[in-house]
């Protein structure tokens, strides 16, 4: 069985590298199996009518195998992505989680751009939602719950009326701070085990300031955001909620990174915002995080020893002279490219993804520091 992180390391392999279907069955036509298997076979004749005569016996093959994989049950709950190429032995069939739209690509290195990026989209979150004595948490992973727990301790309810009334209220400070602390361990064994990006305070207003104190400072650090709700609610609304501060924030961190990396360009220093001197970036190593507009496609090609992506059509690769293929999109090869070296990636969404296509053709690197 393959992973993300097989097929990232799939690069062309030169003239003769084998071809990889890829397909996203994402949207709902809405009169179930069929809708479905009439909207794919139409995508598989859109990409079989553009090959030439002697691919096509390859592509049926391939075209066949997805055709008879179990697709239907899940599929228009959970978006399903399947990449298959018999000659490289590759099989793999994995849920999105989140509606992608439906598409296939025959190619040689498989199409991961969507994946990567709903999945850089879609980073795991953790809710608190508490009061002085109770808890829900949640960590939630491209719109699924993966982890739930409420956390009750016993605290003695505050405003007695009897002549003991400063004892209980000292006993309630207490034991409000226990239970903070309890809610802030499983938060942090949490994120030990399964590491969020972000955190999400919730809750009533007057527990929300006691527990943050008992975070510590890495905690503290990825809030994303504090919003009161009521925490015995629905939990679709508690994640509603959540999902809303986490966006904001990621709109937030994205402005900031592409004026970030506009400015280090502008002074030629520790960024780049051309294509092709981002992709040099990438290819060398030295990028430390790539910065694309989501969405934005740029056509280009990629050199078949090496695998320099290049947005300049040119005929052989400019570091190593080897033939080239085009592709319509460097960019999600570049995506691909970042991910399988573990740079990181950000995706720049809405009015940050607009400034850096017009300031920068949708493509930007941070690099990495000098060595002192
Ligand atoms: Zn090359």
């Amino acid at each position: 069985m393959y992973s993300l992180s097989d097929l990232l390391s799939l690069q062309p392999k030169g003239d003769v590298a084998a071809k990889v279907l890829s397909v996203y069955l994402g949207e709902t036509p809405g009169n179930g199996a069929a809708g479905y298997r009439a909207v794919l076979e139409q995508a598989m004749d859109g990409v079989a009518v553009s090959l030439p005569a002697d691919e096509r016996r390859l592509f049926a093959r391939e075209r066949a195998a997805v055709m008879d994989a179990p697709l239907d049950a899940k599929a228009w709950r959970k978006g399903l992505a399947v990449f298959s190429s018999q000659p490289e032995h590759l099989w793999w069939l994995t849920e999105t989680h989140v509606p992608l739209p439906t598409s296939v690509r025959y190619e040689t290195a498989p199409y991961l751009g969507p994946l990567i990026s709903a999945r850089e989209a879609h980073r795991r979150y953790c809710l608190a939602a508490g009061d002085t004595a109770n808890a829900r948490l949640f960590l939630v992973r491209l719109g699924e719950v993966e982890a739930r727990e409420d956390v009750q301790d016993r605290v003695p309810r505050r405003h007695s009326q009897n002549e003991h009334a400063a004892n209980i209220e000292r006993q309630h400070g207490a034991k409000r701070q226990l239970h903070m602390k309890h809610v802030a361990e499983v938060i942090g064994a949490w994120h030990k085990e399964m590491p969020f990006d972000d955190l999400v305070i919730g809750g009533a207003v007057e527990a929300m300031a006691h527990f943050e104190r008992e975070l510590p400072p890495h905690l503290t650090a990825i809030i994303a955001g504090r919003s009161p709700m009521p925490m015995y609610g629905p939990e679709v609304q508690l994640l509603a909620r959540a999902e809303a501060s986490v966006a904001a924030k990621r709109a937030w961190r994205e402005e900031q990174a592409v004026a970030r990396v506009l400015t280090q360009s502008a002074k030629h220093k520790g960024g780049v915002s051309t294509e092709d001197a981002t992709l040099l970036a990438l290819k060398d190593g030295e990028a430390h995080e790539l910065i694309a507009a989501a969405g934005h496609r740029v056509r280009g090609c990629q050199c078949t020893a090496c695998g320099l992506l290049s947005a300049t059509i040119v005929r052989v690769c400019a570091r190593c002279g080897a033939a080239v293929e085009l592709t319509e999109d460097v960019v999600e090869r570049a995506l691909a490219q970042a991910a399988a070296r573990g740079t990181r990636i950000m995706l720049a969404h809405g009015a940050a993804g607009q400034r850096l296509t017009t300031e920068a053709g949708g493509l930007s690197a941070v690099l990495e520091s000098p060595r002192r």
